[in-house]
């Protein structure tokens, strides 16, 4: 059995990695040298939540039960998602009912903490250090000592509060906050009994998000001579030279992981989904929405949509989920959804271009498309090179930002995967995975029989 330990970098783009900064990230090119890598196939949509939970459960996003931060409840309203949503049990459930020690570290979606065989630190959705962010206890005090703890989750309290930062405080909150994971990351390495271990970095997907316009040249809003367009690439050597120091105090047994959730995309702008469902009326907001609107921009939220007098609503940044509503349509219901799918992949460019956009039907690409949260359509503008906005209070059609800030890049398709190890075959690189093949290579190596539920194969690694 080998033990596996797993470097997470959320968003972690393999054109950036394997093509253009392999030469400058040391660690990361020896592991792809010695063992195999390939670009991963995200989940649809390729959600952070969503997919590193697909990740670690084998399952697809309508198993899940995620597709987004937020769903619609029973009653209509707009809830955030949390631990309590998944519907199904992750790596180290399964490891736990085997008598597997495990250590995870900000994997999303695991706030409030449910009790593991080893520790658990919930992610970037966690309220705050508090009993329910860490298990056990004990490590509240641990990371307590690390510095502020305000910072410790994410850079900024709030759901997409970094976009509303200057360049400089963000980038000052990123390295504080990685500082604080990574010391906990080493100090737990060496100072608990584990088989799994796993830290998840959101540090990229926060700069990534914020910063790709100050060094893409090919961005519309390119920002020339920028003092931070080597910022990112600076992180990520950073994390490199942190990498190599992490993976000097791991046993000699154990076997290697690098992983994103998804890539990232430049963003060229965001379409007001809301805005044009409304000009065609299929979509109506009640008053009090209405009058929400007259005093400025605001989040969308599906208790804003009056249900009596609606066809079809919009949810979702980067990709759109679209909920047709089935009562008001009725017979009318399958010739509405073609027509749909027709009219929003004619939609142009701010500039009247044709766009490249993908419209997926639910049961085309889900397993369980009768989950209430599962969206009748996932669009992709321009494959995800233009932005879904949904927000309310927009002007127009497009726009370049949302109600809490402006970003300029997205989530892209597919992430990175290097694995590496004594148990691991030197193959270089790979055809392109499935991002779901990670938990059954994990429990393969581990040694530990996969469950009949997860249907999908390992990646074939020695
Ligand atoms: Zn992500």
């Amino acid at each position: 059995m080998s033990k596996v330990f797993i470097f997470g970098i959320d968003g972690a783009s393999p054109k950036l990695i394997f093509e253009e900064w392999l030469d400058e990230l040391p660690t990361i090119k020896k592991l792809t040298e010695k063992g195999l890598y390939a670009k991963l196939n995200s989940t649809i949509p390729p959600s952070t939540i969503t997919a590193w939970n697909s990740m670690m459960s084998g399952k697809d996003s309508s198993e899940l039960g995620i597709f987004s931060f937020t769903y619609k409840d029973k009653d209509g309203q707009t809830k955030l998602v949390d631990s309590n949503n998944i519907r199904c049990d992750r790596v180290w459930d399964i490891l736990s009912q085997q008598n597997k020690k495990s250590i995870v570290l900000h994997v999303p979606l695991t706030y409030p903490v449910k009790p593991v065989n080893g520790i658990m630190v919930s992610g970037f959705l966690a309220l705050g250090l508090d009993n329910q962010s860490v298990y056990p206890l004990e490590i509240k005090e641990k990371i307590e000592q690390l510095g502020n703890p305000d910072f410790f989750f994410d850079v900024a309290v709030g759901l997409g509060r970094h976009k509303a930062l200057e360049i400089d405080e963000l980038l000052k909150r990123v390295y504080e906050m990685t500082k604080m994971q990574l010391s906990l990351a080493k100090d737990l390495l060496i100072s608990k009994e584990w088989d799994f271990f796993m830290t998840m970095l959101i540090g990229t997907d926060r700069l990534q998000h914020m910063i790709w316009r100050h060094f893409d040249k090919s961005h519309r809003r390119f920002i020339e001579n920028s003092p931070h367009k080597n910022a990112l690439k600076n992180y990520y050597i950073y994390l490199d030279k942190e990498l190599a120091k992490i993976i000097k105090l791991l046993p000699p047994d154990t076997t290697t992981i690098v992983v994103s959730d998804h890539g990232m995309i430049k963003q060229e702008g965001k379409i007001n989904l809301n805005n044009w469902l409304m000009e065609k009326g299929y979509l109506v907001l009640t008053d009090e929405a209405q009058e929400k609107i007259k005093q400025g921009k605001t989040r969308f939220k599906f208790e804003f949509v009056d249900m009596e007098k609606t066809k079809v609503y919009g949810a979702g940044a980067y990709n759109a989920r679209v909920f047709l509503n089935k009562q008001n349509l009725g017979e009318e219901l399958a010739s509405f959804r073609q027509k749909l799918i027709q009219d929003l992949k004619e939609i142009p460019d701010d500039q009247g271009n044709p766009l490249d956009t993908k419209v997926y039907k639910k049961e085309d690409i889900y397993k369980k498309p009768e989950n209430p949260e599962c969206p009748d359509l996932t669009v992709y503008f321009d494959d995800l090179r233009w932005a879904s906005n949904p927000d309310l209070g927009q002007e127009g059609l497009y726009s370049w930002e949302s109600a809490v800030g402006a970003d300029s890049a997205g989530h892209a398709r597919q992430g990175i995967f290097i694995i590496a190890g004594d148990k691991i075959k030197n193959k270089g690189k790979i055809n392109d995975i499935d991002i779901r093949q990670v938990t059954p290579t994990i429990l393969r190596i581990m040694e530990v029989k996969k469950p009949e539920d997860i249907d999908i194969q390992p990646i074939k690694v020695d």
